[in-house]
């Protein structure tokens, strides 16, 4: 083995930390709570930002940038959003540091230079962005405005983890605006089915779509959508949010249009994002004991192609068919292929790498193989290996990459299908929580209190009301109070 991994069965938080360092995706930093996102995990973060870009754009929106910093008065104008944010916001109170002239060599921060204004660093834009929509729409005809920013905001968490909750993170962000009510909250749900669309065909993560409790919105929003994923540890993970803002930050920012009878109203808005958490998602729902294993649709490398040899007529002649045949083949077929000849590592090692990677498809060439017209072909997921012709071997790496795909995501869907049970009371409430894990569905009475004692007593939140729920009535599991339809809880990263 080139490096150790731990066990998931033997500790699994420390497996998932493994897997980012050793797998090459991040690395911690001298800033407490921040990552440093390595070049092979930001390459996922590419394909997997090319993908998304796509989709926002095939559904008409355009891409933006506003401001990293935002004025506290604007920042405090959505009162509720303020509210929910104002506990981890990161604030600049100076813009000027000096020498101190009590300690040589050191710097401190200038009094004299105290901003007039505190500015906070973006937690989410909805403020820097509805005072720039303010100038921005007078009428009807400019809207709907459908925009999305790229970008990275901080929130100040106290309890961090690579990936799926760090201080900064990247993400995307939507902001849209829209002449009535009913098309932001078609614009809503049509962003949740774009989320859950990605989570599932791209990332191979089966998610759950539904709405938050009250308790759970988003800071601001009358109503906050979600795709809920399952972990292998059984523990949910929030994947993405959509937000139906109603016509909050239009008030807070005076955001008025006139209707085409020329009657002023203020503009109904939404936003949506994912972030860089969806990284830790993917290496939680896939990976096993030996490394990454990544969907090929947004693996950076798809296939590595290993050559076994002893001296340099074997190398010419390996070098030969993967350069001038295997390699341009699969090139001209979008696949993304790394040729790894470097003769400083054994193939062993390089195999154990790649593993340890996540790269879908393994080929192993040998001068023996050459003469057999044959290649190995290992496959990431099942970890099987077999023995390919050389004949249409690129054709045939197409369809293993795409069945591969399938399998991870039936694999993971499986996994969550088999981790939602249904229980009818405390007792089994608890149980399923503490043996089997993952997702439980269970009646409750819908008062913010009882989730709260929930929550207290168990660790379990609402992680939605799925959006495809049937009604049906019950008892609360908690307090035995009439229910209309099951929510499901879970613990949650
Ligand atoms: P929100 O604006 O709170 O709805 O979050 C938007 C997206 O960012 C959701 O998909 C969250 O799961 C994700 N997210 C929230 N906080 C963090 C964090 N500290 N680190 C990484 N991702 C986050």
């Amino acid at each position: 083995m080139s490096k150790e991994i731990t066990s998931r069965e033997q500790d699994y938080s420390q497996w998932y930390i493994d897997l980012v360092l050793k797998g090459g995706l991040a690395d911690y930093s001298a800033v407490k709570g921040c990552m440093v996102i390595k070049p092979y995990g930001y390459a996922l973060w590419e394909k997997m930002r090319d993908a998304l870009d796509k989709m926002f754009k095939d559904t008409g929106h355009v891409n933006a940038y506003f401001p990293l910093f935002v004025p506290k008065s604007l920042f405090e104008a959505e009162e509720k959003n303020a509210e929910g944010f104002a506990k981890e916001c990161a604030v600049v109170t100076h813009y000027r540091l000096k020498t101190d002239p009590d300690n040589k060599g050191k710097l401190m921060v200038d009094p004299e230079a105290k901003l007039e204004e505190e500015l906070i660093v973006r937690p989410t834009s909805e403020a820097i962005i509805w005072n720039t929509y303010k100038g921005w729409i007078q009428s009807y005809r400019d809207l709907p405005l459908l925009i999305n920013q790229w970008a990275n905001v901080v929130r100040w968490e106290m309890r961090t983890r690579l990936f799926l909750r760090t201080a900064e993170f990247l993400w995307q962000e939507g902001h849209t605006a829209h002449a009535t009510a009913m098309e932001a909250v078609a614009e809503t749900k049509q962003m949740l089915e774009v989320y859950a669309d990605f989570a599932e065909n791209w990332m191979a993560v089966p998610v759950i779509k539904g709405v938050k409790t009250a308790n759970e919105r988003f800071a601001g929003a009358e109503d906050t959508y979600c795709i809920e994923a399952l972990m292998q540890d059984g523990k949910a993970l929030q994947a993405g949010t959509s937000h139906f803002l109603g016509q909050n930050f239009a008030k807070a920012f005076d955001v008025k249009f006139s209707d085409k009878e020329n009657k002023l109203d203020y503009v109904w808005a939404t936003s949506w994002g994912v972030s860089t958490r969806l990284i830790g998602g993917l290496v939680m729902a896939h990976s096993d004991d030996d490394g990454l294993i990544l969907p090929p649709r947004i693996a950076p490398v798809q296939v590595v192609i290993v050559p076994i040899y002893k001296g340099d007529d074997q190398k010419a002649r390996i070098d030969d068919k993967v350069k001038n045949e295997l390699i341009p083949a699969l090139k001209a077929a979008n696949i993304s292929v790394k040729y790894d000849d470097n003769d400083n590592a054994r193939p062993g090692w390089k195999f154990a790498e790649y593993e340890l990677k996540g790269v879908p498809v393994r080929i192993a060439l040998g001068a023996r193989d050459l003469d057999n017209n044959v290649a190995e072909v290992a496959r990431r997921d099942t970890k099987e290996k077999a023995s390919y012709s050389l004949d249409g071997l690129p054709e045939k790496i197409i369809s293993l990459l795409d069945e591969i795909q399938v399998n991870i995501y039936n694999r993971a869907k499986a996994y969550r299908d088999s981790h939602i049970t249904e229980v009818n009371s405390w007792d089994e409430f608890m149980q399923v929580l503490d043996e089997k894990t993952g997702f439980v569905s269970a009646h409750w009475d819908g008062t913010g209190e009882t989730e709260e004692k929930i929550k207290e007593l168990s660790k379990a939140t609402i992680r939605c009301i799925p959006l495809d729920n049937k009604q049906e009535a019950g008892k609360c599991v908690l307090t035995g109070n009439p229910s209309t339809q099951r929510v499901l809880f879970a613990r949650a990263y």
